[in-house]
């Protein structure tokens, strides 16, 4: 806080440029990340609830530069949102997702990838033409895309925006919604738009033991998801305890370090091939 002491503001001062400084560094060796090769793509798998068979997984994006380290995307996402990056390597996720999607697919184990999308991708161009040639260059079928949207997105409705659903949609592209229950009070696009997954923050699943309020909230979400035809996945799934609850509350899937922690893409086929 600023409390209007000279060490104070001095301090406050001095904290921000350090912050500032970063920011500039991050962003100018953002620019060139891509081609240098640094990006990489990590894969989070989702178990059925039942059988703990990989039904899917989560494509996130990590970032290994030579000299500032691993960077985390919770912090060169925002970044390359507001340099406009995202595009390019948005686009660059979209595609090694899919192409590491059409792989598993051509040796035999088809598992879904659902890829985060940004707002700002989403509402840039021609997603859905996007998607659709992306979709050709690998002939990955659509139903194994499944793009990742937050409330944000969502609650937009603009008819550019709905009509960009609709064609992924029509495409068989699976939509779900991102960390359901941390933006929007208003559940009304829940009945407007082509949606199937609904995937429950791990904020909701962190205390499901201890806190009843928590407990109330997972309860009601997975019956009001199952009441409109929706899957359920779980995140941030790291005790027993939770997967016992979430299991006997029908669930229907689980992302989390208890069963596996974002790991490369082999490893992901040595646990599909490993059941
Ligand atoms: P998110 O989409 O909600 O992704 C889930 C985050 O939770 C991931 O963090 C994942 O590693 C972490 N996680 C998974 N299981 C557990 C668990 O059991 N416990 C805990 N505490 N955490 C768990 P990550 O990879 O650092 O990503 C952070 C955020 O950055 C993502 O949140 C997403 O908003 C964004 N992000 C990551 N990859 C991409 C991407 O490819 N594109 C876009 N647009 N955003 C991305
Ligand atoms: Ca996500
Ligand atoms: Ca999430
Ligand atoms: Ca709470």
């Amino acid at each position: 806080a600023k409390d209007g002491g000279r060490n104070g503001s001095r301090f406050f001062t001095v904290d921000m440029s350090a912050e500032s400084r970063r920011k500039l560094r991050l962003e100018s060796a953002l620019r060139g990340a891509l081609e240098r090769g640094e990006l990489l793509l990590v894969y989070q798998p989702q178990a059925d609830v039942v059988t703990g068979r990989i039904r899917g997984c989560e494509a996130l994006v990590r970032w290994k530069h030579a000299e500032l380290g691993m960077v985390s995307p919770a912090e060169f996402i925002p970044l390359a949102e507001e340099t406009g990056l995202i595009l390019p390597i948005g686009e660059w996720i979209l595609r090694t997702a899919c192409a590491q999607a059409r792989e598993w697919e051509l040796a035999g184990q088809p598992v879904r990838i659902a890829v985060n999308l940004s707002a700002i991708q989403f509402h840039h161009g021609d997603l859905a033409a996007t998607v659709a040639g992306i979709l050709a260059e690998h002939s990955l079928p659509p139903e194994l895309l499944e793009l990742e949207l937050t409330e944000g997105i969502l609650m937009t409705d603009s008819a550019r925006g709905m009509e960009t659903l609709g064609r992924l949609h029509d495409m068989g592209v699976q939509i779900s919604i991102d960390d359901f229950g941390t933006g929007y009070s208003s559940l009304s696009y829940l009945k407007r738009l082509p949606i199937q997954v609904l995937k429950i923050d791990q904020s909701f699943v962190r205390d499901i033991h201890t806190d009843p309020d928590d407990r109330a909230i997972v309860t009601a979400v997975i019956a009001l998801a199952h009441s409109m035809k929706l899957k359920v996945v779980a995140e941030g799934v790291e005790t027993d305890e939770q997967y016992i609850f979430l299991r006997d509350h029908r669930c229907d899937m689980l992302q989390g370090y208890l069963f596996s922690r974002p790991v490369p893409a082999q490893e992901v086929w040595e646990m599909m091939a490993a059941e």
